[in-house]
């Protein structure tokens, strides 16, 4: 078996004559509702079980409405593996730690997962894209690439970005496409159906989600799991520029390609989209698509940020006629997006929005480069205070003339209103780019970080006058 820890875990797909089925976790992003629509319509007995309550999946549920389903939510309670056949586990389960997937472990219960039921009945070929940052943009951009590149077929984009694709199963042929991000979460099991995708694309690997694998050894293990069954003819595209990633072509029975920077004319800033745009050429030369290469590139440069990600969300104008751009990338929720983001900005053109939810990362490199960086920062919400006094520490320390502008506010409301103030002040050499980068989670004002991004957008386009871009 691929997967253990603690017991045996028996890892299993859906066989005819199960009946029936118990979702554990329905989850807000798409896969639960996916898994569980795909196997009631297949006539299956579907149990769905959710640690949180209706009120916090009403979208979910909803989209279940009308299905022949059972729910069992705010716990997982034992009795319902009694007459289970199979578990489907989110990727959010923390299996190590989840007494009823324990439970189901030792009543030799076997489990799978919406992803691996997809990838093993689809007949379309595979791109699947992980790495610790930038999965979703390259994912997208390697769907734009290929839509542009690729005479024949469809060409579908899901798994962690968002989307089910257990619904167009019956419809994919070999003529297709599918591109999949996957999470190292989803990648845990996939060991379990022998399966890497013909193309895996690789981004980075960076100290991420070690609260549930444990060590930087285990999640880069989950992480290559799309490169350990590739065949010989498939492709793994690598990031030339990640160390670690460089070499992990040894992994793969395939061909290794390794992707630098574009240098393109982009429409979305920052050096990492010219390497996210790498990653999608090389995949439009790996599916023997190089004659389209300039239909790609042409889609590639029209490529609109995602939400939340660097997106120009609006801009204002200042009675000296000069244009203010906003930029909300709440999706920044660690030091390290912040500082990508910060480096796409123009050196001390631009005022930060910073501050968040606590998840006690170390900010002092954060506080350094914003120190180096930005024109003014403004701090926010329950981590405000402290990286202030780290900001403020070096202002007491150099004293010097090219010192950001420095403020501390409660709430994103008032950070807002400081930014417009400072871009607003008359200054003819001023900051020209506001960026909401708040390198910290946002459940300290915030039920999630689009909730965040949104009431950003809102409160630039609506109180202060900014045109959408
Ligand atoms: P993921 O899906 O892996 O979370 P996203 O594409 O949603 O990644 O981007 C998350 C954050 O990381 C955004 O703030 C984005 O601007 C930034 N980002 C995007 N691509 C990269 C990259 N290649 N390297 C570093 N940061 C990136």
């Amino acid at each position: 078996m691929a997967w253990t820890r603690d017991t045996e875990v028996i890892g299993g797909t859906m066989k005819d004559g199960t009946e029936h089925v118990v979702v554990m976790g329905l989850g807000r992003f798409g896969g639960g509702v996916g898994v569980t629509q795909w196997l009631a319509q297949q006539g299956k007995a579907v149990t769905v079980t959710d640690v949180q309550g209706a009120d916090k999946l009403a979208d979910s549920i909803a989209q279940l409405n009308g299905l022949p389903v059972t729910f069992s939510l705010g716990s997982h309670p034992e009795s319902l593996l009694d007459d289970c056949d199979l578990l489907v586990i989110s990727p959010a389960v923390d299996k190590a730690a989840a007494p009823f997937f324990q439970a189901a472990m030792a009543r030799k219960i076997p489990y799978t997962t919406e992803i691996n039921e997809f990838c093993r009945r689809c007949k379309a070929p595979i791109v699947g894209i992980t790495g610790s940052v930038g999965k979703s943009t390259t994912a997208s951009m390697i769907h734009a690439a290929i839509v542009a590149a690729s005479p024949v077929g469809r060409c579908l984009l899901g798994g962690n970005i968002g989307r089910s694709l257990l619904s167009e199963l019956d419809s994919l042929t070999p003529q297709d496409v599918v591109i999949l991000e996957l999470s190292s979460f989803m990648l845990e099991d996939t060991p379990l159906i022998e399966f890497s995708p013909h193309i895996a694309v690789v981004t980075n690997l960076v100290n991420n989600h070690l609260d549930r694998h444990g060590t930087m050894e285990k999640y880069a293990q989950a992480k290559l799991n799309i490169l350990r069954f590739q065949k010989s003819d498939d492709v793994a595209v690598l990031n030339a520029n990640d160390p670690v990633i460089k070499t992990w072509g040894k992994h793969s029975q395939g061909k290794a390609v390794l992707f630098d920077y574009a240098n393109l004319p982009l429409s979305v800033p920052g050096q990492h989209n010219q390497a996210n745009a790498a990653a999608a050429l090389a995949v439009v030369d790996a599916m023997g698509c190089r004659d389209q290469r300039m239909a790609a590139v042409a889609a590639l440069c029209q490529f609109k940020a995602l939400s939340h990600r660097m997106e120009l969300i609006a801009c204002t104008s200042t009675s000296d006629g000069r244009k203010i751009r906003w930029f909300n990338d709440s999706k920044a929720t660690t030091p390290e997006s912040t500082l990508t983001a910060l480096k796409a900005m123009p050196a001390r053109k631009a005022i930060l929005i910073v501050g968040g939810a606590d998840k006690h990362a170390d900010m002092t490199a954060l506080a350094q480069e914003l120190f180096e960086r930005a024109w003014g920062v403004v701090t926010m919400g329950a981590t405000g205070p402290a990286i202030s006094a780290l900001m403020a520490g070096r202002l007491t320390a150099t004293k010097s003339g090219g010192a950001p502008h420095l403020a501390g506010v409660q709430t994103l409301n008032e950070a807002v209103k400081q930014a417009y103030s400072w871009t607003h002040a008359g200054e003819p050499a001023g900051p020209d780019h506001v960026l909401l980068s708040p390198a910290c989670a946002s459940y300290d004002q915030f039920s999630n970080y689009e909730h965040r991004g949104r009431r950003f957008v809102e409160l630039v386009t609506e109180e202060f006058g900014g045109v959408p871009a």
